[in-house]
């Protein structure tokens, strides 16, 4: 069964409803259109406890035009990406890709709550952008050290642990063909200029 794409919204136009500019501006299809309020998404995610919003209230906001509170909401700053929900949803809504959007368009508006969420977001793309992949035992300590050092003593023992099961690691893996990504960044931040 081929699966239903969503028409692509202008952009530039000002009448568009708030969850048309979701999905214009999203990569790809978001299909939140097709979001059936089932609850799955939230009762999959295992940070939801500490969302203002669970996904599926935030798509309803989404649709009720609620841009502010939706750009305030912590939800998509909270969502690690999982794709926990994204496998759960039946209607194959594009959730974790929608959580990248509504950062973005967040960050954009300078609504957001949680000032320390962009620079993780920067931090993150930074280290991609030199190893070809997450580091993320030098990802965690660095945004630690520079945004809440009273609370590395406190991660200490799970670090150790994460290490010692070698969930991560103490240094940098630089991937082969670096090169080649960073050609792809470099054109996807032209192509995101452009448009
Ligand atoms: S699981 Fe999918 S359809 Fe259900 S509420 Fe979440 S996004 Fe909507
Ligand atoms: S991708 Fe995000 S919203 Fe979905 S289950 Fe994982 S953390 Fe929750």
């Amino acid at each position: 069964m081929s699966i239903p794409t969503e028409p692509r919204f202008d952009v530039s136009n000002p009448n568009l409803r708030f969850l048309e500019e979701v999905s214009a501006v999203t990569a790809g299809v978001s299909r939140l259109e097709m979001c059936i309020q089932c609850g799955s998404c939230g009762g999959s995610c295992p940070p939801a406890k500490d969302m203002d919003h669970t996904p599926r209230m935030l798509f309803a906001m989404v649709r009720a035009g609620m841009k502010d509170e939706v750009l305030r909401s912590n939800t998509p700053w909270i969502c690690v990406s999982c794709y926990h929900c994204v496998v759960r949803c039946p209607q194959d809504v594009h959730i974790a890709d929608v959580m990248y959007t509504l950062k973005s368009m967040a960050i954009r508006a300078k609504l957001y709550r949680d000032s320390t969420g962009p620079d993780f977001s920067r931090t993150f793309v930074g280290m991609v952008e030199h190893y070809g992949r997450s580091y993320e035992f030098g990802l965690a300590t660095r945004h630690y050290l520079k945004h809440f050092p009273l609370r590395m003593p406190g991660m200490a023992a799970m670090g150790l642990g994460m290490l010692s099961k070698k969930r991560v690691s103490m240094t940098p893996r630089r991937i082969k063909g670096i090169d080649q990504l960073r050609a792809i960044l470099d054109k996807a931040k032209e192509v995101e200029a452009a448009s």
